[in-house]
């Protein structure tokens, strides 16, 4: 499934900033990477640093970036959010802009506002409490409870009430109103195939229910955010940890809202999903253990190209650090893409 402008591939790398990467996320940033490269694409690169706090972390993100040898291009002139890397990293100067969603909100502004008057965003007042309660689920885990639909034509059932109280909701973007938006998810259910996970199906009213596409506090929701970033910068490509198939039925969703009422044109993104590393304790990596971040590795002298050879030898690809070779081997394609088998660091492999 090519994009229709030129069969362009547009990927992206979007570390999250709330925390160093580690050396699984270096491994999907690298995979993600090598597949645009491979297919003579563009790669952007965007900074998802919508939560609070998340700046702190900008720079040494970025520098993790450099030291792992990524490149990335220049995003189309007049790209919202668009800033000289040197602004944030001195080191990183001259290198093309980056793109910052903190720096976006006017988009999703407009994005959202569109959904609220086409019906499909409404204003939730629900407390956690009253959202266990409705549902009748006493002890189930969060994560498996869908909002039941309190709020769904709450607010006098008619759309203009709805479409009034969203605009409300809007137009004090910055007070706390103690309202979240969410948005009607279809009830059909949602298919998709992933390239590496295979065929998916999601039934979005008794997985999710209804989401939050705002919270609260006004911060967009991560998933809205991404959605229309993906779409208004053109991505044609979606590869990031395995972590993140579970909501992209989420997502699906929402590209379907957008582009048929959000003002946004563009294409459903081709979808792959990275396994899991795990640590050598058979455990998925814990941000907390600092033998494997890769500033960490960076600090110990760790030769980059290494922590590269063993990257691209876990995705099947030629043991070489060299990434003019590692572009050329995947354009036969990435051999680990077939599999959805985690993969196993043991830190020690870098050393000595
Ligand atoms: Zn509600």
């Amino acid at each position: 499934m090519m994009d229709a402008v030129a069969g362009t591939v547009v990927g992206r790398l979007a570390p999250s900033p709330t925390g160093v990467l580690h050396v699984g996320n270096a491994r999907s940033l690298l995979w993600a990477w090598l597949s645009v490269r491979a297919a003579g694409g563009r790669v952007l690169l965007r900074i998802e640093d919508l939560l609070p706090g998340a700046p702190a972390h900008l720079a040494s993100m970025l520098s993790d970036l450099l030291w792992l040898g990524l490149d990335w291009d220049e995003p189309d002139e007049g790209t919202l959010g668009s800033m000289d890397p040197g602004e944030l990293l001195p080191a990183a100067g001259g290198r093309p802009a980056v793109v910052l969603q903190s720096a976006r909100s006017e988009l999703y502004i407009e994005v959202m506002g569109k959904l609220v008057d086409a019906g499909l965003v409404y204003p939730c007042v629900c407390t956690r409490k009253d959202i266990a309660l409705a549902s009748r689920a006493p002890h189930a885990e969060d994560k498996g409870r869908a909002y039941p639909g309190t709020c769904r034509g709450r607010f006098a059932g008619e759309g203009a009430a709805i479409r009034w109280e969203g605009a409300q909701a809007l137009r004090l973007e910055r007070r706390r109103l103690g309202c979240a938006l969410r948005i009607r998810v279809p009830s059909e259910t949602i298919r998709f195939s992933d390239r590496i996970c295979g065929p998916q199906a999601v039934h979005l009213p008794s997985d999710s229910g209804d989401f939050v596409v705002r919270k609260k506090d006004g911060h967009y929701a991560y998933m809205f955010a991404v959605v229309v970033d993906d779409l208004a910068m053109g991505v044609t490509e979606v590869i990031r940890g395995d972590d993140l198939l579970d909501c992209t039925g989420q997502q699906i969703a929402l590209y379907d809202a957008i582009l048929t009422h959000g003002g946004l044109s563009g294409g459903i993104p081709t979808w792959s999903h990275v396994p899991l590393v795990l640590g050598d304790d058979g455990r998925r990596l814990a941000k907390r253990n600092r033998s494997i971040h890769v500033q960490q590795l960076a600090a110990d002298g760790v030769d980059p190209a290494r922590l590269r050879r063993w990257l691209a030898e876990s995705m099947g690809l030629p043991a070489t650090g060299d990434l003019d070779a590692l572009v050329d081997a995947a354009r036969e394609g990435i051999p680990a893409a077939g599999s959805r088998q985690p993969v196993t660091f043991v830190p020690e492999l870098l050393r000595g």
